[in-house]
């Protein structure tokens, strides 16, 4: 019936063959001129002042942003709020141009809330098993709505009846740093597979509704620069179903430099990808949803050290605080560099364990980490932290996750 999705080019001929495991917790390149080296002396008095605590660098943001704005083809970039909901990057992001990505009604109200007069067409609301009355919200609110499921339209038309829809499609195989950031592939609970979108669209003219967008993000920390211009095809090819279709989304999941294991993103291939791809596409806009490319290098996470331990061959530096305010290591075998941010500058004496208080014998933050002779009251750092950090935390144990400041711009 749908020729079209069933004849759709295999996964691989999209993305080519770089679908690879990447190293759970490879050891990325030092990075000497980093922002949080140059501004030890503030970070050491805020942690004096608090601990733990997340510390936002602002100037990174507005760099970052800058970058993902300069992208030609892209014709509108919306920040994965969940990767950092802080109100002031958010009004940062928005002031950079920047739209918003939610995936929760407790997102939209975020981001409304730190933009008042928002205009509702710069917000996406991009949920994933949402009940009925998550969609009948955001339609109220005038944003653009994704579903990635026949069956609410289905069940419950009126909700969808005379709405403009973006449909999220499973490419059939995802990328990123670590299976559980994959979202595509039947492993995934995300996406609607190219062979049911055939009745997806039955299943939308029958509510009433119209398809004005496609979308789909297959993961994250994604290094390949074909990706996205690999996606713009393959939506593209699926679009041809679906006259209304205006607006191609083809995602976040830009890897991050020094914090994917592999080598850095590179904006200008990405540029000069997308920018074939739009050549091949002109009918359509292109829009991206990058989170973690956005904030990740501008937070670092200051905590400091309770109690040393030292067990046979073992060694543990524990923190006060651990997996209750950065998940990513628990939960991907995520690396983030850490640093003893009171002795910078002395060489390596130690190697240990950096862990957490938390009952959890996963609590730990980084394994086998070299360290100047490290004592109760150092103050740690953990870098790259400002996206995935803070949004994941949590109270287990009963233990608060760390505060959040942003630093003040750097007089010039
Ligand atoms: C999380 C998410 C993103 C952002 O991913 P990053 O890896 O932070 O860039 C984009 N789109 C969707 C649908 C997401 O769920």
């Amino acid at each position: 019936m749908h020729a079209q999705f069933f004849g759709h080019r295999a996964p691989d001929a999209v993305f080519g063959p770089r679908w690879q495991e990447l190293v759970e917790d490879g050891t990325p390149e030092e990075t000497p001129d980093v922002w949080w080296r140059e501004r030890r002396e503030a970070l050491l008095r805020l942690a004096d002042d608090e601990s733990p605590r997340y510390v936002y660098d602002p100037e990174v943001v507005t760099a970052r942003s800058d970058e993902v704005q300069g992208l030609g083809p892209i014709d509108q970039s919306f920040y994965a709020v969940k990767a950092n909901p802080h109100p002031e990057v958010l009004r940062l992001l928005e002031r950079r141009g920047l739209g918003f990505e939610c995936v929760s009604p407790g997102e939209l109200d975020r981001v409304f809330e730190a933009c008042p007069g928002l205009d509702p067409a710069r917000v996406l609301f991009q949920p994933n098993f949402a009940a009925p009355a998550e969609y009948a919200d955001a339609f109220e609110r005038g944003v653009h709505v994704t579903v990635d499921n026949v069956q609410p339209l289905a069940e419950h038309p009126d909700v969808f009846a005379g709405e403009e829809l973006f449909v999220r499609v499973d490419p059939g195989q995802g990328e990123g740093h670590h299976r559980k950031v994959r979202t595509a592939g039947a492993q995934s609970k995300f996406g609607v597979v190219p062979d049911d979108l055939g009745r997806l669209r039955a299943a939308v003219d029958q509510a009433g509704a119209t398809v004005v967008g496609l979308h789909a993000h297959v993961g994250s920390g994604i290094t390949d620069e074909s990706t996205w211009a690999g996606l713009v095809d393959l939506l593209a090819s699926l679009a041809a179903e679906f006259p209304a279709v205006r607006a191609l989304n083809v995602g976040g999941g830009l890897g991050v430099p020094n914090a994917s294991g592999g080598r850095p993103l590179d904006l200008d291939a990405l540029d000069a990808a997308l920018g074939k791809a739009a050549a091949r596409h002109p009918q359509y806009d292109l829009w991206m949803e990058p989170g973690r490319y956005l904030v990740a290098e501008a937070g670092v996470l200051l905590a400091r050290v309770t109690q040393t331990k030292t067990k046979d061959a073992a060694a543990y530096v524990g923190l006060d605080t651990g997996m209750n305010s950065l998940l990513r290591p628990a939960l991907y075998g995520a690396h983030h560099e850490i640093v003893n941010l009171s002795r910078l500058d002395e060489p390596p004496a130690m190697t240990a364990d950096v862990v957490g208080p938390v009952c959890e014998t996963g609590d730990v933050l980084g394994h086998d980490r070299r360290l100047p002779p490290t004592e109760p009251g150092d103050t740690l750092l953990v870098a790259t932290t400002g996206a995935y950090g803070a949004s994941m935390s949590n109270r287990y144990n009963l233990r608060e996750p760390a505060s959040e400041v942003m630093l003040a711009p750097e007089p010039a």
